[in-house]
């Protein structure tokens, strides 16, 4: 794996999956799905831009901003309908396992 920068996260917090999924699904209700979506685009976009300078083998905030955008995953899961989603992650696992299979 390539250099990266800011891996060690402040340490103390330690919320449970249901306490994080409940933070974002106030984050959303509070500040708006418009919001939050735009928060997500701005994410994706710190993401890429760290796996590309990771990619090239230059100091990246790769972890961090997966953590970003993880959280901003969280969020939109709750906006959308999770048995949809989960429809689409099914369809597309069975086409990654026969790519990496083939
Ligand atoms: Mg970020």
């Amino acid at each position: 794996m390539a250099q990266t920068v800011n891996d060690q996260a402040p340490s103390g917090a330690s919320f449970t999956d249901d306490e994080i999924k409940e933070i974002c699904r106030s984050a959303v209700y509070k500040f708006g799905d418009r919001s939050q979506l735009l928060k997500l685009a701005e994410e994706c976009c710190e993401l890429a831009q760290a796996a590309i300078k990771a990619a090239n083998g230059l100091p990246a905030n790769l972890v961090e901003e997966a953590a970003d955008v993880k959280i901003m995953l969280i969020q939109l899961m709750s906006m959308l309908d999770s048995e949809l989603i989960e429809n689409w992650l099914q369809f597309k696992i069975g086409r990654l396992k026969t790519l990496v299979e083939g």
